[in-house]
């Protein structure tokens, strides 16, 4: 279930990467860190929806279907943050398992445009490399997260490129 189509949380609100991307907050090391609100578990959380119907969501959740246009949903496939940061919503550090015996699964989704519709070819392909599986993100949209962020942060100058 696509973004686009609501995706797993229902309607989605109509600027979610914006709502996503000012949240953000970038470190050295590559952890995109949730500076929205947190679950009880120490997990980010935003909620999700429109008019007066909201949903609060798990953000690295969020961050998964927004760079891939679909979610692992169901008892048995998690995501898993290989940086140990709970509130962490850098897609590369997320990893799709299965609860049982941390197995994967034919889990990558490669598509042929983002969510966004920007092209999944050539320099805008980044290919990140999991145990047993392959997943592919946008630069383009990796991009506009950091330049958000150096927009918001200019002291902090940090890497757009
Ligand atoms: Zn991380
Ligand atoms: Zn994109």
């Amino acid at each position: 279930m696509s973004v686009r189509q609501g995706g797993p949380f229902g309607p989605a609100p109509r600027d979610p990467w914006d709502r996503f991307i000012e949240k953000v907050d970038v470190v050295p090391g590559g952890c995109w860190l949730w500076t929205g609100g947190r679950f009880s578990n120490g997990y980010g959380r935003i909620s999700w929806g429109r008019t007066n119907k909201h949903l609060p969501v798990l953000a690295h959740r969020l961050s998964y279907l927004l760079f891939h246009d679909w979610l692992p949903e169901g008892y048995e496939l998690v995501l898993d943050h290989l940086c140990r940061v709970k509130h962490c919503v850098n897609p590369e550090h997320l990893e799709v398992v299965t609860q049982a015996e941390n197995l994967h699964r034919g889990v990558a989704v490669h598509k042929d445009f983002c969510s966004k519709g920007h092209a999944m070819t050539g320099d805008n392909l980044k290919v990140v490399h999991h145990r047993g599986y392959d997943d592919w993100l946008c630069q383009t949209c990796r991009r506009d997260v950091y330049r958000a962020y150096e927009s918001r942060h200019p002291e902090r100058k940090y890497r757009a490129r």
